[in-house]
This record gives C-alpha cells, structure tokens and sequence, in this order.
C-alpha cells in the first residue's frame, strides 16, 4: 500500500463531477493534487442529476460557460481517454403567441454567443418531436447540439483522469475542517489527519457552507428539493421526445438509453427553500411520479399510459441569481466552487478549467470576476439579458 501523501500543492474538496473535474484540470497541467471525498465518488448532487447538457441560457456567462462544457462533452474521451456517456439528441422548446418576441431576442443572443439554435414554427416542432401537443404553441426553439451524459460516469472518468495524471484521490475521508494560519488556508483536517496544502479548493456541494463555516466564511446558498421520476414508455409509444423543456406545464425530460424517459420539475421556488441542507428525503413519493407523468401527458399523452420505473429527490444549492460561486473566497488560499443551482452538471468541464486557471495563472478571467462571491455585497447580481419566457427561475 502506497503512503498518504501529508503535503499537496491544491487539495481538492469534494469528489462530485465538481471536485474531480478541477482535479483533472489542475493535475494535467502539472500541480501535485489531493482529492478528498467524504463517502465515494459521485455521492451528491451529482448522482442526483438528470445530466441534461443543453446550452439554453438567457446570459452571455451562462451561454459561455455551457458552450465550453458542451463542447468538451462532445469530445470528452479524446480528453481524458473515458467515457463520460455523452448522447446527443438535440433539445426543443414550445413557446405561446405572446412569447414569440422574448423567443426571438433569446436565439438572438444565443446565436450572438454561438449556439446555433433556430427558431421552428408549431408544425416543425411537431414534425421534430412526434407526438407532441403543439395546439397552445405558435413556435418553439431547436438546438441540435444538446444531450445528456451519465453523471456518475463522467465523475468517475475525470476521477480516473486525475488519477492517471498522479492525483491522489480518496474515498471515505471527510474533511472536518480547513486549517488556516494567519489568515490563509495553509490545508484542511481530516479523520486521518491533516494535509498541508498551498490551496484548497472547495467543491463540497450542499456541505460547502457547513465546511466553509470553518474558515468564518459564509455564502448566500439555500437549499431547494428537486424530484426526478422515470417512465418506461409503451411500446406504440413511437420515437422518443428529445432533451425538451415545458415551460407551460413545469418539467424538463430527456430519453434514458432506449426504453425510458427521465422527467422533472424546471422551476426552484426560492420560497420554499431552506437555510440547511438537512434533514433530506431522497425517496421520491409515489404522488409526485404522478403528478410528473400528468404534467409530461399533458404535453406528450402518450405518456399517460407510461410505467412508473422509479426516481428520486436531491437538493439543489441556489443562490440569489440562480449562478455559481466560484473562485477565491475569504482566507488567502481558498477557492470555492459551488452555488451551482441546478445547472452545475453541464458546466462541470469549464468549472474545472476555470478553477484551474484561477489557481495556476493567478488571471482574472472574466467569467470568473462575473461569478465571484463578492457580486452579491456589491450588487452586482446577474440578471437574464433575453429571458423566455419573461417569467420564474428555470432549472436544470
Ligand atoms: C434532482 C437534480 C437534478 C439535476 N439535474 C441537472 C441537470 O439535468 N443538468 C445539470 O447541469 N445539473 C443538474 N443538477 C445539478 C447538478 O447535479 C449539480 O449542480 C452538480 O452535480 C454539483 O456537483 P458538485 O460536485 O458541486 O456537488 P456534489 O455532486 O454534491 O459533490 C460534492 C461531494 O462532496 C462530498 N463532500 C461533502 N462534504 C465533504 C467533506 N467535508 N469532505 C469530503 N467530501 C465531502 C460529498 O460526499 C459529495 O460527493 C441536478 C441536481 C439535482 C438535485
């Protein structure tokens, strides 16, 4: 058995498709990492997520952001040489009359930041996804380049990624707390002991507050429950919907491997959110797979006769504008990676980069000064420049 290393140039925090993502990222460029992660890999969030990897944002950060990450998914095993199970099926959208000009002024903007997304009428949207009720709608929106991935396959890959390129990764090691002197973060304190670090780097999903708490700093991030439900289509069913968000009857779903549709809610009501990640429930109760079925019936009835296969609830950390938090934070040597909202599965790639290139190029990169902690104490928040529909939060 090889020693554990006691000294790290970064230790990472968190081994969600967060935390191995900037460990892969920083270890191909040559830094000495420690990944710490307090049960096993994709325990969190990540395991939770629907992976849907879209590109629809209504914000030049958040197009950025899913532009780099998408294109990373496309070619993700000539990066790192694993599969993260990236399946690319295009995503579609309805829009209503009245919300055909913020459709328009979204897919300009879009296509400003280079996602070619086109506008359909209500029949070519009913041409692309069979089945569908488009009587409400008067457009939609297309964008062929979206998909979904396996989320618990692309943690592990950039996990063995990391590992390859010499990261120590750790199963089973909770970080009690992060060791500071002086006002630096000099490493953190684990049940084994501790590890001497030059920066840590925090990406511990709902448990970053808890463990920055640590370290007196504290972030506005409030917890919301989020259910995702699985149905087996009948067999009649005919081809399946594509990744597809319905704004109109709150749900997002996409295709899971040939036979299933995974569906859940779109919109965080902040009302209902908690200050504390705890207690959670993640079983899902049989009423809420209903009343997602209902609500995919109402825009696909085909799936009124679909089979309950199953789901689950997770929690999603939110922040007051839906956006991360990432980059340096409080003590020097402290970097935070987390408030990701519901969207933080799709941007795991460019995370990892930008954290990488905070922490080895010392560069303030736009989308980093965009999304650093210090944006809510100076009013600073990011606000949708073409939202659509001109209403709610919108999630994944
Ligand atoms: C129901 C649901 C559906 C979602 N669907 C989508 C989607 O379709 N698309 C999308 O882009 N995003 C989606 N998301 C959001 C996405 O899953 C998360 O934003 C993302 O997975 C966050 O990754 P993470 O690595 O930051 O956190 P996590 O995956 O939570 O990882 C944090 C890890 O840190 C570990 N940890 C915690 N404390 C410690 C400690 N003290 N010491 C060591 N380790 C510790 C935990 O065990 C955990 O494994 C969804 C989320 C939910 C809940």
């Amino acid at each position: 058995m090889t020693a554990k290393r006691r000294t790290a140039d970064v230790v990472v925090v968190g081994g969600g498709c967060m935390g191995a993502s900037i460990a892969w990222h920083l270890a191909r460029r040559g830094t000495r990492v420690v990944l710490l992660e307090g049960t096993h890999l994709a325990a969190g969030a990540t395991g939770h997520s629907g992976a849907l990897v879209r590109r629809h944002y209504e914000h030049p950060v958040g197009l950025d952001l899913a532009l780099e990450s998408e294109r990373f998914f496309e070619r993700f095993r000539s990066h790192t040489r694993y599969d993260a199970g990236f399946v690319r099926v295009g995503f579609t959208a309805g829009a209503r009359r009245a919300d055909i000009p913020a459709l328009r002024r979204l897919l300009r903007l879009q296509r400003a930041h280079g996602v070619r997304a086109e506008l359909v009428s209500a029949s070519e949207l009913g041409h692309l996804e069979r089945g569908m009720r488009i009587d409400d709608l008067a457009a939609g929106a297309y964008d062929r380049s979206a998909g979904y991935a396996d989320p618990v396959a692309t943690t592990l890959a950039f996990a063995a990624a990391a590992q390859d390129e010499g990261v120590e990764v750790r199963e089973h090691d909770e970080v009690s707390r992060i060791v500071l002197r002086d006002d630096n973060a000099i490493g953190v304190h684990t049940r084994h002991g501790s590890i001497q670090a030059d920066n840590v780097v925090v990406a511990a999903g709902n448990w970053t507050p808890r463990l920055l708490a640590t370290a007196k700093v504290r972030l506005p991030i409030r917890f919301v429950r989020g259910a995702v439900a699985m149905f087996r289509r009948p067999p009649d069913f005919g081809p399946p919907p594509r990744l597809h968000f319905d704004f109109y009857n709150n749900t997002y779903s996409r295709p899971d491997g040939l036979r299933d549709t995974l569906v859940g809610y779109m919109s965080t009501d902040l009302r209902t959110a908690q200050i504390r990640p705890v207690p959670f429930n993640g079983t899902l109760p049989e009423s809420t797979a209903l009343d997602l079925r209902a609500r995919l019936a109402a825009r696909f009835p085909g799936f009124a006769r679909a089979q309950v296969r199953g789901g689950w609830a997770g929690l999603y950390d939110v922040t007051p504008d839906h956006y991360p938090i990432l980059g340096p934070c409080g003590p020097r040597g402290l970097v935070v990676a987390a408030g990701f909202s519901g969207h933080g599965f799709k941007l795991c790639p460019a995370v990892g980069r930008l954290i990488a290139d905070a922490l080895l190029h010392n560069r303030r990169d736009p989308l980093l000064a965009a999304l650093a902690a210090s944006r809510f104490a100076r009013h600073r928040q990011i606000r949708p420049v073409a939202p659509f529909p001109a209403r709610g939060d919108r999630l994944p």
